[in-house]
């Protein structure tokens, strides 16, 4: 791994769970995961021992993984335990969402059974608007407002497509079913699209394959318990 020393300087934006750092290098930021983890908008709290650590060496790798796919990331180098130098990306305020299997907000919007595998994998939009509760938009909303032009749309669903395929085989030979994930997409210095925020159980669903077991932030979500021994599992069988 390509070895980038970079020192911590003003903190740059605080989110809900990760903190952004500017380095004395203009184009490098340092990417630091928070234990803290929230749920409904931000209405139930609380902390997951370890969580940081854990996300921050799973996105690490998984990002790893999907640049020798030929994914660009924003992702540069590990920086300690819990945080990582990724490249200043100007962000495009839209989420991805894609999924292999019904469950979540999809069952509740369509009425669909919880746990049907999808024939299809279905990619959604939804606009980053804590204050608008996140709603869902289309492609030609992400174009007209602006936030993207229809080159990048493009660009960012069949990378999200790609994403999608190989990460369900890396998770599956790893005894995990990819049931839906979030992504957050950015542009680097020359204006090209790239993957960036972090892909970790705190935004994906990973059930166990034999058990069905939930292995992600649902078992925060829906007070399941074991909630940090989940996050340790996937880390586990990650690096395994
Ligand atoms: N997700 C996320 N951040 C969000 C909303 C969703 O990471 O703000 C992820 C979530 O973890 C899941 C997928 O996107 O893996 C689909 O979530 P869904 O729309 O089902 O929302 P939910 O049921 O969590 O409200």
């Amino acid at each position: 791994m390509k070895e980038i020393k970079v020192k911590k300087k003003k903190k740059l934006y605080e989110g809900k769970a990760k903190i952004v750092y500017e380095t004395e290098n203009e184009e490098l930021l340092i990417q630091e995961f928070k234990d803290d983890a929230t749920a409904f908008d931000g209405k139930k709290k609380g902390k997951i021992k370890e969580k940081g650590a854990f996300n921050n060496q799973i996105s690490g790798r998984l990002f790893t993984f999907l640049e020798s796919y030929h994914v660009p990331t924003h992702f540069v180098s590990q920086f300690s335990a819990n945080a990582m130098v990724i490249k200043r990306l100007e962000m495009i305020p839209v989420e991805v969402v894609m999924r292999n299997v019904a469950t979540g907000s999809l069952v509740k919007r369509y009425g669909v059974k919880d746990g049907t595998e999808l024939d299809h994998p279905i990619i959604e939009f939804y606009l980053k608007d804590d204050a608008k509760h996140d709603p869902m938009i289309n492609e030609d909303h992400v174009i007209a407002f602006g936030h993207a032009d229809a080159d990048e749309i493009k660009l960012i669903k069949r990378y999200a497509q790609k994403i999608n395929a190989v990460l369900q085989s890396f998770f599956f030979r790893r005894d995990m079913v990819l049931v839906d994930f979030k992504l957050e997409f950015g542009r680097g210095k020359s204006g090209k699209i790239k993957l960036g925020d972090e892909i970790s159980p705190d935004t994906c669903r990973l059930w166990d394959v034999q058990s069905g077991e939930k292995l992600d932030k649902d078992r925060f979500r829906q007070d399941l318990g074991k909630v940090e021994e989940a996050y340790r599992e996937v880390h586990r069988r990650v690096f395994s």
